[in-house]
């Protein structure tokens, strides 16, 4: 018997098969289901898919014999990798290259066919192939289903590398994201005892030497006192971006929406101001994500608003296969070119209403009601106010 040589590109064959994940995999009922197909409809008693590593072949299914590897050196597979058609052997006694082979003189291999699995990069990684104990031949259309399910193989292998290489991205994302908020929230942290500091010192300088300040000084002061106020901000909208995505996970529940307005006028501690909502009980809805959204939007209305009485509306309407709510201010009005890009994050319109802002809470809004399948947009007059729709799936 002579052993098969190795192909030329065997180190980056062997690399292809390691990328599939398959060696020593168990066995999978897609596999099985192909290898008892091709026996029948070869009507023969042994077929196998068949892996090739360094040293053995590995069976990824084997149907007709019971164990999953097999020695390469004198294997029937490893001649056929070195080709690109279909190998036949039709009697293993008479060619030169199997007599003595323990395969045929032990296991009484005598006929044999074998199809290449080549993937995509022009690969063999081994082969689908069928052995009977007695000289035989297969007829065309038989051929034809043995290479055909050869091809479904490599369908198989090709997705279950994609899934592998899915599932190491997903993986590596969420570690990823986990150590981002680990990050953001350290880094907030650190940062805010200090900013407390200086609000506290500042404020102290004030009333200890309120008598021996300039204008100037006190100016100066109350400007740090001020950035202080906007980095504050800035750094908590930051903690609450990244922690947005943990309200996903809440439970759904009813929600009467006159008294959540009224806890979002506690919150935001408006007390002079109008927040108009119907007495609507919305049903089985993320309470914790939505209250988010509205306390962002409703901080806006009031917060980009010059009218002495700041009125709020929230309207919700049932459609069929979402939640639609409507957030209306009588305030300073959006240009008709920033609409689309105040949601996107540090994203903020210049305006001559003197109100700081970090450019955070929309683009936090629009990440959640994106992940509760919903969608936001805006209208605006300037001068008179805007209307924020947003949605959210059922
Ligand atoms: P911030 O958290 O700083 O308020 P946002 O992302 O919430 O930032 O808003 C981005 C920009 O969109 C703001 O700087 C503001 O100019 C504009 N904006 C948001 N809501 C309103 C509103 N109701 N009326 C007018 N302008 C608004």
């Amino acid at each position: 018997m002579t052993s098969p040589k190795f192909p030329k590109n065997e180190l980056q064959r062997l690399e292809a098969v390691k990328s599939y994940n398959i060696l020593d995999s168990l066995p999978e009922e897609d596999y099985d289901n192909i290898t008892a197909l091709v026996a029948s409809i070869c009507d023969i008693p042994i077929a196998l898919i068949a892996v090739l590593d360094t040293n053995r072949n590995f069976f990824k299914s084997y149907h007709g014999i019971p164990f999953n590897e097999s020695p390469r050196d004198i294997s029937f597979c490893g001649h056929t990798i070195l080709n690109e058609d279909i190998l036949i052997i039709k009697d293993a006694r008479k060619d030169k290259r199997f007599i003595d082979n323990p395969l045929v003189t032990e296991q009484q291999a005598i006929f044999y066919a074998g199809v290449p699995l080549i993937n995509p990069e022009g690969f063999p990684l081994g082969t689908i192939c069928v052995f009977d104990h007695k000289p035989r031949e297969l007829d065309k259309s038989q051929i034809n289903a043995l290479k055909s399910l050869g091809k479904q193989v490599v369908n198989l292998l090709e997705l279950r590398r994609k899934n592998f290489i899915l599932e190491a991205t997903k993986t590596e994302l969420e570690d990823r994201n986990k150590r981002l908020a680990v990050f953001a929230s350290h880094v907030s942290h650190d940062l805010k005892s200090p900013l407390a500091n200086i609000t506290s010192l500042t404020d102290l300088l004030k009333q200890d030497d309120a008598s021996r300040l300039s204008e100037d000084s006190k100016g100066y002061l109350n400007y740090i006192e001020e950035s202080t106020t906007v980095l504050k901000d800035y750094i908590d909208g930051i903690l609450r971006y990244y922690k947005s995505d943990e309200l996903l996970k809440a439970k759904k529940e009813d929600v009467e929406l006159s008294e959540l307005a009224e806890d979002i006028k506690r919150v935001l501690v408006s007390n002079t101001d109008k927040i108009i909502a119907p007495n609507t009980t919305i049903q089985h809805i993320n309470k914790a994500a939505l209250s988010q959204i509205l306390i962002n939007l409703v901080d806006n209305a009031l917060k980009y608003n010059d009218k002495s009485e700041r009125i709020v509306t929230i309207a919700y309407e049932f459609l069929s296969d979402h939640h639609q709510f409507k957030v209306t201010d009588n305030g300073i009005g959006i240009p008709e070119n920033q609409k689309d890009k105040i949601f996107d994050i540090f994203r903020t319109v210049k305006n001559d209403f003197g109100k700081s802002s970090t450019g955070i809470g929309l683009s936090t809004v629009k990440n959640l009601v994106e992940k509760l399948n919903g969608q936001i947009s805006v209208d605006s007059e300037l001068g008179k106010g805007s209307t924020f729709t947003f949605t959210i799936g059922l």
